[in-house]
């Protein structure tokens, strides 16, 4: 299958116009789009394990989730990230971001996550960047942080919340999402919703324990959803290509 008749399908799901402002999903390497390849993987992050299978399998396209930040003021490209640039250049293949194309998408990440707990009226939250959904009953907050270990095989989860206070409506923004949620945190402290995201500092736990609102950090590692979710939808459209998911959970534990 041609290159590019899998990265236009994918743009056209997911198109680079839903990028946040400050993101750089698209084409971090772009090669000749009319050679075919074989084989794609989809990752959630750009790393030495993704990019050496790539080329041990040789899949001439990458679709990752998480972009490398190449444009970043704040940061300087480390070295790291500059080798693994050169060695995608190198080997001659074709990267593509899709991160906030696809979690602004109405069948993005946060809709994925929700429909894969079975939520019920799953919706964006009126005005705001994340989905609400329902449990069929509540449940306590230890369950609940049990069924996102069973279902999406993340382990390192941190709340402020009592693990036996129940909850039925949780608020999900995956990712880094505080400040996505922050935005209504003041309508947010009058209801009973527990929110759901990954990285939070240790002054967004403060602002949470200001307004009263609970939360659970999952982690990154829940967005590794999008890396089979991309394999199977290329693989429904392209069935002759091979897609595979390449899972890149991290190595850090709790001790
Ligand atoms: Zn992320």
């Amino acid at each position: 299958m041609k290159i590019k008749s899998i990265t236009n399908y994918l743009l056209k799901q997911y198109p680079l116009s839903l990028q946040e402002e400050w993101d750089e999903s698209g084409f971090l390497n772009k090669c000749d789009l009319t050679k075919e390849t074989k084989k794609v993987f989809v990752c959630l992050d750009l790393n030495e394990k993704t990019i050496d299978e790539a080329i041990k399998q040789d899949a001439k396209l990458v679709i990752s989730h998480h972009p490398i930040f190449t444009k970043n003021k704040d940061h300087e490209l480390s070295s790291f990230n500059r080798k693994l640039i050169s060695k995608i250049k190198k080997a001659k293949i074709t990267v593509l971001s899709l991160h906030t194309c696809f979690d602004n998408s109405n069948q993005g990440m946060n809709f994925l996550i929700g429909t894969k707990l079975k939520l019920r009226n799953l919706k964006w939250y009126k005005g705001a960047k994340f989905v609400v959904g329902n449990f069929a009953q509540a449940l306590t907050v230890k369950q609940i942080a049990a069924l996102f270990k069973k279902t999406f095989g993340v382990s390192l989860l941190t709340t402020n919340a009592n693990a036996n206070d129940k909850y039925s409506t949780i608020g999900i923004c995956a990712g880094a999402g505080l400040s996505v949620f922050a935005e209504k945190f003041d309508e947010l402290s009058k209801k009973n919703i527990l929110l759901i995201t990954g990285d939070i500092k240790h002054h967004g736990w403060q602002d949470l324990a200001n307004y009263k609102i609970d939360a659970i950090d999952v982690g990154h590692d829940l967005e590794n959803c999008f890396s089979a979710f991309i394999a199977s939808l290329v693989k429904q459209k392209f069935p002759t290509t091979s897609c595979l998911a390449i899972t890149t959970c991290k190595k850090e534990k709790s001790i």
